[in-house]
């Protein structure tokens, strides 16, 4: 019997760093040839995967909408040569609206790409230069505007909330300006401060201030009520997918679902992971290193870690609490051998923590009120194991 899995590929590469990103990328577009090349060389050179089904690939950076659309035919041409994924996969690409025309989209479509997830962040001109993005509002719109007309049936919007100077009514015009698009998908991140960037480097000398839970979870719920409202229900933490009708849940992103629930994927690239239970692997964050490994025929590979039981505890109730369905109890039976009711026991009944939860007899799951703490309810029960 073989199992549904994914394949992830890391473009590392983007016209100029973001003030908030800790994703791995290099601004050296010089490197992109060899790049490729090498990243060929690693999904030809795959392990064997015959039990894995794949139906979905994910194409993220960097800035993947970069390359050449010559360099992203090789690649999906050397992923469907390795790994056959089934002729109905999900096959998405993260797009930059500062680095596509519309001649560029169509190419994109006609090379089998699917699904595209447009980085807007924000319709603000002024949000989009602090944040240290390359594109305008009206690349955006562009972007958004071409992805259509070149035949794309799946648009996904991503925008960035909680931004200095960013009041509850200009987030709202950005939401509303999403939707007036009609994308199929919205994911809508809240600004975090990860260690070692500029922004983390800002809000050390006090240039920028984070919110505070209360802000954070007034805009999480508007983010929320708003999008509900125009029939894009949460279906995780950042994520909104349009519900059509007739069509259950089939705007959702196949790809990244499968992170959620530990589903098999392969990644390829630097910095990327692969999880095949119970092994996790990840490549080197280092393109340099990585394409030595490659031409040294050896596997670019930073770390193998074979995961205990408790680690597959922990990673379930991490990524389950972030999605509506919550986790999966009968899976985490599977993988503890307990049973979730008898772990967690004094949580299920704590009266702080019982009303932001929901167990039925085969999920738990954050309510919402529940989600816009989820930081801390989860470390409550990984601190239980
Ligand atoms: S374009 Fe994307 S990957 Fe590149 S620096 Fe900005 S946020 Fe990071």
């Amino acid at each position: 019997m073989t199992e549904s899995a994914g394949i992830y590929v890391h473009i590392p590469f983007c016209v100029r760093k973001c003030i908030y990103c800790d994703f791995y990328s290099i601004t050296d577009l010089s490197l992109q040839n060899a790049f490729v090349d090498a990243l060929k060389a690693e999904i030809a050179a795959a392990e064997n995967t015959d039990t894995l089904h794949f139906d979905s690939v994910y194409i993220g950076g960097g800035t993947p909408s970069l390359l050449d659309v010559g360099h992203l035919a090789k690649i999906l041409e050397q992923i469907h040569h390795r790994f056959h994924p089934a002729p109905s996969s999900e096959i998405t690409i993260e797009v930059n609206p500062g680095t596509v025309t519309a001649d560029k989209l169509r190419a994109l479509h006609h090379l089998g790409i699917t699904r595209l997830n447009i980085g807007v962040q924000s319709f603000q001109n002024a949000h989009l230069k602090w944040l240290g993005r390359i594109h305008t509002a009206e690349d955006a719109r562009n972007a958004i505007d071409w992805a259509r007309t070149a035949g794309f049936k799946k648009i996904g919007i991503d925008l960035i909330y909680g931004l200095p100077q960013q009041c509850r009514k200009v987030w709202q015009d950005d939401i509303q300006c999403a939707i007036s698009f009609h994308p199929e998908h919205l994911s809508c991140y809240m600004l975090t401060c990860e260690p070692g960037t500029p922004l983390d480097y800002m809000r050390r000398h006090r240039q920028y201030t984070p919110l505070d839970d209360t802000q954070g979870y007034t805009l999480f719920e508007t983010t929320r009520v708003e999008l509900a409202k125009a029939g894009y229900p949460m279906y995780e933490v950042s994520n909104f997918a349009r519900e059509d009708a007739g069509a259950l849940n089939a705007n959702r992103s196949r790809h990244n679902q499968k992170y959620w629930r530990g589903t098999p994927y392969i990644g390829f690239g630097p910095a990327a992971h692969s999880y095949i239970y119970p092994v996790r692997r990840r490549n080197h964050r280092n393109i340099h290193t990585y394409m030595a490994d490659m031409h040294q025929g050896k596997r670019p590979v930073a770390e193998t870690e074979i995961l205990t039981r408790e680690q597959q505890m922990i990673e379930m109730i991490f990524l389950g609490f972030r999605t509506v369905e919550g986790i999966s109890l009968q899976r985490f039976r599977q993988i503890s051998g307990l049973n979730f009711a008898d772990v967690f026991h004094d949580l299920l009944s704590d009266p702080d923590i019982r009303p932001r939860i929901s167990l039925t007899d085969d999920f738990c799951r954050l309510t919402f009120q529940g989600m816009a703490l989820l930081d801390s309810i989860t470390q409550m029960f990984v601190d239980r194991l």
